[in-house]
């Protein structure tokens, strides 16, 4: 029998919604892209995608800026964070978030994954009490959500603040409560392979007015902030004013057009992405030599990617399972390479920060692959992309 082919584009996103192409347009035809460039009356596209995005999260204070690690850098200068101070951090995660807290001239130290592919706990415990660290730049790295109830009591009882980064979480929530409101403050990505997409793009969210305000300062307001609608009161401002840098990182009106629709329609998009999700996981189920991740029932996922285990195959036959897929059209990640290949990057690779070993890390990297699951599929792509990794798997066996 021939072999089944696949032939979709793992990198092609849904076209922009016909709603949000018309809102960019008009604010093309109102020349006024700057987020401060209002007419009277007018509160612009930024700071009513702020204000929607603080409801969507529940949050009381929402900024937009230029990208997501735009968001983890001022999330970091605002908690004060800088030259010399330790961060504690995921050891699997991507290159941005290291790079945060390179930005703030701090050092990142970099805590184990489990088998569940979120932070190890019992790592985190003792690596806040070997460092002393105050700050924790937690990543839900392709959408995995740690027991976030205890991760807060760890974190809590240390004094860490901990600042969320939610690029692979936006609309997801841990035991009903959205994922970026645990910790202090929230960071979102808007990039063109997120959950919304506005090219280039972040959010961040918090109930701390102090830090908000500051956030506001950094991103660069000009003394404007009184033109936020999501921002905390104009007292806070007076306090840290003067000696906030402007550090411009702001969205424009032009990109926050494009958001607000792409927002309305989240909901939606996450059911979809789940029944993608769902569909490659029931596919994949019982493939010997293979795991899936399990998902706790505290978890509302969003399945824009998918992570999948061979735990005891060699590289040589993790590769062979990568180049089987390949040839028939399936593109997966393998985070076991030893070079960094794309958008996908290891802790060893991040050679600025010090040389940091993580045993388990690199056991669980050496058998984990990754695949993006764009809207651009359907559900029975999603099944035939099933099919050919177990058959791929399923002929390692068999070799
Ligand atoms: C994409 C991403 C970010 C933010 O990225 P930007 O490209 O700066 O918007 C942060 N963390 C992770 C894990 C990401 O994948």
């Amino acid at each position: 029998m021939d072999k089944r082919i696949f032939t979709g584009n793992f990198t092609q996103q849904e076209p922009i919604p016909e709603a949000a192409i018309d809102a960019a347009i008009a604010v093309m035809r109102s020349g006024r892209l700057h987020r401060y460039n209002t007419a009277p009356g007018e509160d612009g596209e930024v700071a009513a995608l702020e204000q929607e995005f603080a409801a969507f999260t529940g949050a009381k204070y929402c900024l937009a800026v230029a990208s997501g690690g735009y968001a983890m850098g001022s999330a970091l200068r605002a908690l004060g964070v800088g030259p010399g101070d330790r961060v504690l951090t995921n050891g699997f995660t991507l290159a941005p978030v290291p790079g945060a807290i390179a930005a703030v001239n701090a050092e990142p130290v970099f805590v184990e994954v489990t088998e569940s592919l979120t932070i190890d706990l019992d790592d985190l415990a003792a690596k806040i009490a070997a460092t002393g660290s105050k700050t924790l730049l937690l990543s839900h790295m392709r959408g995995h959500l740690c027991d976030m109830d205890r991760l807060m009591e760890i974190c809590d009882a240390g004094g860490v603040a901990v600042i969320e980064d939610c690029a692979h979480t936006m609309g997801g929530a841990w035991n009903g409560v959205p994922s970026g409101r645990h910790g202090i403050v929230g960071c979102y990505s808007t990039q063109t392979y997120k959950h919304l997409n506005s090219g280039e793009g972040g959010l961040l969210v918090s109930d701390d007015a102090e830090l908000m305000a500051k956030a506001v300062m950094l991103s660069g307001s000009y003394m404007l902030f009184g033109r936020h609608t999501a921002s905390p009161p104009l007292e806070t401002f007076e306090k840290v004013k003067y000696v906030t840098p402007n550090v411009s990182g702001r969205l424009d009106n032009l990109r926050a057009a494009i958001l607000r629709p792409q927002l309305a329609d989240l909901p939606a998009q996450i059911a979809r992405w789940n029944a993608l999700y769902r569909t490659v996981e029931e596919g994949l189920r019982n493939t010997p030599g293979l795991q899936v991740i399990e998902r706790p029932p505290q978890e509302d996922i969003v399945g824009s990617s998918i992570q999948l285990r061979l735990p005891r195959a060699t590289a040589e036959e993790v590769t062979g399972v990568v180049k089987g897929c390949a040839a028939r059209g399936v593109e997966l990640k393998w985070f076991g390479a030893a070079e960094p290949v794309g958008f996908t990057s290891r802790y060893d690779s991040w050679r600025y920060a010090p040389a940091q070993s993580l045993p388990k890390t690199d056991h669980i990297l050496a058998g984990l692959l990754d695949m993006r699951l764009p809207l651009t599929f359907s559900t029975d792509d999603a099944a035939l992309i099933a099919e050919i990794i177990r058959d791929e798997v399923l002929a390692l066996n068999a070799a």
